[in-house]
């Protein structure tokens, strides 16, 4: 035996491509290139004034002990009044766990839920950090195809890939990397379905508040789905504040003490301060979100626009800050594509495959940017492509 050798654990699971692509861009730029950075996945705003004053403020007043490892008490109750009024979740305070980030959550929540073999079904293309997650399990992410499930309906689509092994689904709305926003019937779809197989959901309800067209509907929501999902949360998209690393999620009691262990283990809670600065994102008014909505609005138009003009064919997206282009005209293979994007006009994305092989001859890119940036990107796609 060589006790040099990583636990086999980790075997499956991979190291984000998305930081091979920005310490590409990172190399273009220390050789002075001017790159048009698409590829990022954060808001472009600075966070909100009351949060940062409430962060000093909890830092001033040395409030800087230890705090319950599942958030403190003032928190949790607003996140339950939250849950309660905007997502139609009714949950008590012991339902709600603090965790650093929608990456925590969505972490503890895999590992809690899934055994080595187990069978997790993705609809796909997906945010690639949650193959690694299930890999991590020892378990097995099952891609399946968003289109041809919105195409042959969602139960015959899942039925496809169902097995003896399967235990959850994943559902993530609205979607990275592709700005799909599930229906309030397709969540219906999907949960009819976990409810007749038996099966568990984790729900990925990140960009909750960056969604267009139609109000955000959680599927923990429904009938009878509270007891078998997981849903997580996060302040990073919603209040720009992704550097805070603070996010949350809900489950059912049979679950709870999972996420409860493997979060005291592991990072022991969120630092105190940064759980009063989520305190004061709450507290802003309901104005704040909508203005961000508008802002992300015109900048999904502008970028879908344009790329739509150029030649890009890409879907309105309805939620989220990205936009998936089909770039197969200039290569069907989209790691091809991308590295033509960025060598010949300068424009960096994220190849489409890295979120599964639905997301081929595709690529991400974000519309959270400067309007001018993306005019200057669409600018340089159209003159040098
Ligand atoms: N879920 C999705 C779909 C995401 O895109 C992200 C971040 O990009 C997260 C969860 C987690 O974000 P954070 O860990 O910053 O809360």
């Amino acid at each position: 035996m060589n006790p040099f050798q990583i636990s086999t654990r980790l075997d499956g699971v991979g190291f984000s491509d998305i930081v091979t692509i920005r310490n590409r861009v990172m190399e273009l730029r220390a050789a002075g290139k001017p790159v048009f950075e698409f590829q990022g996945g954060e808001p472009f705003m600075p966070s909100p004034e009351p949060v940062k004053e409430q962060m000093i403020k909890a830092l001033r007043e040395d409030r800087t002990r230890y705090a319950p490892s599942s958030g403190i008490a003032e928190l949790r109750g607003a996140l339950v009044e939250k849950l309660k009024n905007k997502n139609q979740i009714n949950i008590e305070e012991r339902d709600v766990i603090v965790t650093n980030g929608g990456t925590q959550a969505l972490y503890v929540a895999f590992q809690t839920m899934l055994n080595p073999h187990d069978q997790a079904l993705l609809f796909s293309p997906y945010w690639t950090p949650i193959a690694d997650m299930v890999r991590g399990c020892e378990a097995v992410p099952v891609l399946v195809s968003t289109r041809e499930a919105r195409t042959n309906g969602f139960a015959a689509t899942l039925e496809n890939h169902l097995s003896d092994k399967t235990k959850l689904i994943y559902f993530n709305t609205p979607q990275n990397p592709s700005g799909v926003v599930f229906t309030q019937a397709e969540a219906e779809a999907v949960a009819d379905f976990a409810r007749r197989h038996n099966l568990l959901v984790i729900a990925d309800e990140a960009y909750e508040d960056l969604i267009y067209d139609e109000p955000h509907f959680s599927i923990a929501s429904l009938p009878d789905m509270r007891e078998r999902t997981i849903t997580t949360f996060t302040f990073s998209k919603s209040y720009s504040m992704t550097g805070y690393r603070i996010g949350y999620a809900v489950a059912p009691e049979a679950f709870m003490s999972g996420l409860q262990r493997l979060t005291l283990y592991s990072t022991n809670g969120v630092s105190t301060a940064t759980q009063y600065a989520a305190l004061a994102a709450l507290q802003l008014p309901a104005s704040y979100l909508e203005e961000s909505r508008m802002a992300y609005r015109v900048r999904r138009d502008l970028l879908v626009g344009g790329l739509n003009e150029i030649g890009f064919p890409c879907d309105m997206p309805r939620g989220a800050f990205y936009a998936f282009p089909d770039v197969s005209r200039i290569n069907r293979d989209s790691r091809q594509a991308f590295q033509i994007l960025l060598d010949r006009a300068q424009v960096a994305s994220v190849a489409g495959n890295i979120f599964g092989a639905q997301g081929e001859s595709h690529v991400r890119m974000s519309y959270s940017l400067p309007l001018e940036t993306i005019e200057a990107g669409l600018e340089s796609l159209q003159r040098k492509l």
